[in-house]
């Protein structure tokens, strides 16, 4: 697949904790996606994409920066080594524009990088330029969720920023389409669009149902052991919000052909941070932990070019997201993790992580890493604590086990090593990665021994 005609711009549209499975295009049995359906009509559909981490600080570094979220070391904020897709862009000559309204991704956490206009509804803007509303905004927050007891803290912080900082989802993907309405785009534009609307707490569209909706929310999220029997009810919210999402594009993307960036001139691409879970381990909404209802996600590109099928064959990575759209635009860059979806790549393993927290090991050890390694049929994950012991190990056949329920470490000992050796790798790889990226970034050129893509 090439793109025949360049593109003069670019749209990319993400969407917080979607997962492939409730998009009716991707077979979902409700019709929650008629207008991504239509761009899959007119375009290509990918099945089979992970994202490199379950939650959206780790997840959209790669898709910014086709590089692994703890490449280097865990931190939140996008480092300035990293190469950022904005500025690659903004160097080619694109008017670069993002706007989008979660704080993980605000210009508190660097994502502002290469945009001529970033607007997170909490940073200055253009039309409303106070720079310390932002630093204001986290302040307060951080201040709430100190004071909160600490298995109430990473939830109640999202709560009460779409609550108090009024990021309420009835009015959060509509306000998008009001900002894109108000744009004045010189072309080449590229547009970075991110959407909260399915992010927990999900919220019904009218009044008693908001409130009703995100009390439930908010308190099933602290009691799982009385969540089962909700759980219907809690997918009916979630379908409801996905289906908000969907009318929003659609009418984000009328507003868009009207300024000159339909399908004929844009290429698309449409996909989710990471998935969200309801109790298929245990838990809701997304947690450090790999299943594959956290990892896999949907992706559709569409636009010049651009054929219009479903492509199954292999599996891909939103690291591939940076590549493909840079070589959609005529450009490259090296030392990259990732690979366009324009070109067919040989298979390799698919590899996600996260940073741990010290409940995720059981309050055994004080922070760690997980990673997960999905190669042919078979899914390893594994825990280290942060002296990075091994701490806990995964093995699942997900052909025969989708829902990944049955370990077969036991059963299956001569495996262990092999993925065990892929982790290695990976780590002593990415560590290779990130001396000669820091090296290009100081300005003092590449190391004696290239890293290749991985
Ligand atoms: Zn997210």
């Amino acid at each position: 697949m090439t793109p025949v005609n360049r593109p003069a711009s670019v749209v990319l549209i993400t969407i917080d904790s979607l997962r492939y499975d409730h998009l009716s295009c991707y077979g979902y049995k409700r019709q929650t996606t008629p207008f991504i359906d239509w761009l899959c009509a007119n375009g290509t559909r990918f099945d089979d994409v992970y994202a490199t981490s379950p939650m959206t600080p780790g997840s959209f570094k790669s898709i910014m920066t086709s590089t692994y979220p703890l490449t280097g070391g865990w931190t939140p904020f996008l480092e300035g080594w990293r190469p950022c897709l904005a500025e690659m862009l903004r160097s080619a000559g694109y008017f670069t524009v993002a706007l989008h309204s979660n704080p993980w991704l605000s210009r508190y956490y660097g994502y502002d990088r290469g945009f001529d206009s970033f607007d997170d509804y909490l940073s200055a803007t253009p039309r409303d330029p106070q720079p310390e509303r932002h630093t204001m905004g986290i302040s307060f927050l951080n201040d709430i969720r100190s004071r909160l007891p600490k298995n109430h803290r990473s939830y109640s912080v999202l709560f009460l920023a779409k609550w108090l900082l009024g990021l309420r989802q009835d009015v959060d993907g509509l306000r998008l389409v009001l900002d894109v309405a108000r744009l004045n785009p010189r072309q080449p534009t590229f547009l970075w669009l991110h959407f909260m609307d399915a992010h927990t707490p999900y919220l019904r569209h009218s009044m008693s149902g908001r409130l009703t909706g995100s009390i439930a929310n908010y308190f099933m999220n602290f009691h799982k052991e009385m969540i089962a029997p909700w759980i219907p009810n809690l997918i009916k919210l979630y379908d409801s919000a996905v289906k908000q999402v969907d009318r929003c594009v659609a009418m984000l993307y009328r507003e868009l052909e009207r300024l000159g960036l339909g399908l004929d001139n844009s290429v698309y691409i449409v996909t989710g941070d990471h998935g969200e879970e309801f109790l298929e381990h245990g838990k809701t909404s997304h947690s450090a932990r790999l299943y594959n209802e956290l990892l896999h996600v949907p992706l559709i590109l569409a636009g010049p070019g651009i054929p219009r099928r479903s492509n199954s064959g292999v599996r891909r990575s939103l690291l591939d997201v940076l590549p493909t759209i840079l070589e959609s635009v005529g450009s490259q860059t090296s030392n990259i993790a990732g690979s366009s979806l324009f070109t067919p790549v040989t298979i390799q393993p698919t590899i996600c992580e996260v940073a741990l927290g010290p409940r995720a090991l059981g309050g055994a050890a004080a922070y760690g890493q997980a990673y997960s390694v999905l190669r042919s049929d078979l899914k390893y994950i594994v825990y280290f604590d942060r002296a990075r012991s091994l701490v806990h190990e995964e093995l699942y056949d997900i052909a025969e086990d989708p829902a990944e329920m049955v370990n077969l470490c036991t059963s299956k000992p001569s495996v262990l090593k092999t993925f065990r050796n892929a982790v290695s790798n990976h780590i002593d790889r990415e560590e290779r990665r990130f001396i000669t990226l820091k090296l290009r970034h100081s300005g003092l050129g590449e190391p004696p021994k290239t890293v290749g893509k991985g």
